[in-house]
């Protein structure tokens, strides 16, 4: 159906992003085609783990494999929104959430007044006037904590399926921010990780529930003592794709793991981060968070398997 009918259908699952958007006219389509069918089982491996897409937030965070051997995404998931979307949303639904604008999430009406924009109905980006594309912000939190854990989704097509790496699943472009074809579903999310790996996921937003990241950090570490022999690090709500931070990773592999170490790391994860102003609270404010989520996920990583390897005093 979706191959069908092209740009006029799209999918819904829970429905939590998809029909607020709606109701503000984001989307002009004729058609909703309902995902209720797909499984919503989590299937424990002893090094894997494998979420169907179906699968409620609700259920992902408080899976109790998923919380021991996968705690940051677990974390990730029971920090979206708030209790009742994380009962109908999905993490399928989650890793295709749309991107973020001040400018785009408002009202017909409010978007009209300002003359629209590039997204939608419009010819120019509000946030960048000058800029040729789109800056919205990738705003999901499963998705970075996917990537750092190296995870790996299952497409269907009209072609069959196929396995996709999440890390290649975006596009740095906050209107074409999906690198798969619009007719494809996520039917799985396919998460890897050995016995030492520990993860965690710091979020910000301006309340303690219901707001979407201002920014955020997925941090994966495998320690072997205190050396840190594997690190990812994935930020969200910094760009219009979950940015990947390789210098700080390879500046902290192979080091021991102390409060300079976690510092320097969190500094330069923290420099391809440009956040715009189109989220909330300043983005210059953002910025600067951004080292410190960062710093606060690598301790937190240390921790979530009961193991304490440094703490940073007076932070
Ligand atoms: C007040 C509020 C606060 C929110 N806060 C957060 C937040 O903090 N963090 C956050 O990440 N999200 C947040 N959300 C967005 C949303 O609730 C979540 O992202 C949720 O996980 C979306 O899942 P869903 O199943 O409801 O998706 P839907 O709304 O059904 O769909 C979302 C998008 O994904 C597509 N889609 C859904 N499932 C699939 C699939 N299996 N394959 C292909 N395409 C698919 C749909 O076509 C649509 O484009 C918030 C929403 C609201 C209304
Ligand atoms: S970044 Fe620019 S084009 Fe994109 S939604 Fe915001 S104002 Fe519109």
């Amino acid at each position: 159906m979706a191959a069908d009918l092209g740009p006029r259908a799209m999918f819904v699952a829970g429905g939590t992003d998809l029909f607020p958007k709606l109701k503000r006219r984001q989307f002009e389509i004729d058609t909703l085609i309902g995902l209720d069918f797909l499984p919503r089982q989590i299937h424990n491996g002893s090094a894997d783990c494998t979420v169907d897409a179906g699968v409620t937030l609700s259920a992902a965070a408080h899976d109790a494999h998923l919380k021991q051997s996968f705690a940051g995404y677990a974390e990730a998931a029971g920090l979206v929104s708030s209790p009742p979307l994380r009962n109908a949303g999905t993490i399928g639904g989650n890793l295709c959430v749309d991107t973020r604008c001040n400018y785009y999430d408002m009202t017909y009406e409010w978007r009209k007044a300002a003359g629209f924009c590039l997204k939608k109905d419009g010819d120019i980006c509000l946030v960048a006037p000058s800029s040729p594309r789109c800056w919205a912000v990738s705003s999901s939190d499963t998705a970075p904590m996917a990537i750092a854990l190296d995870g790996v989704v299952t497409l269907a097509g009209t072609e069959g399926e196929r396995e996709v790496p999440v890390a290649a699943l975006y596009r740095d472009d906050g209107i074409e921010y999906m690198a798969k074809q619009p007719s494809e579903v996520v039917t799985g999310l396919r998460l890897q990780a050995s016995p030492d790996t520990r993860s965690a996921y710091v979020k910000l937003r301006r309340r303690g529930s219901i707001d979407f990241p201002i920014a955020g950090a997925a941090v994966v570490l495998v320690l072997v003592g205190d050396v840190v022999s594997r690190c990812r690090i994935v930020l969200s709500a910094v760009a219009s794709y979950p940015l990947q931070a390789p210098a700080a990773e390879a500046f902290l592999k192979g080091k021991r793991f102390d409060p300079d170490v976690v510092r320097e790391t969190a500094e330069l994860a923290a420099k391809p981060a440009k956040p715009l102003d189109n989220a909330d609270l300043s983005h210059f404010w953002r910025k600067r968070m951004v080292r410190v989520v960062v710093e606060q996920a690598l301790v937190q990583a240390t921790t979530n398997r009961g193991v304490s390897v440094v703490k940073l005093a007076g932070r």
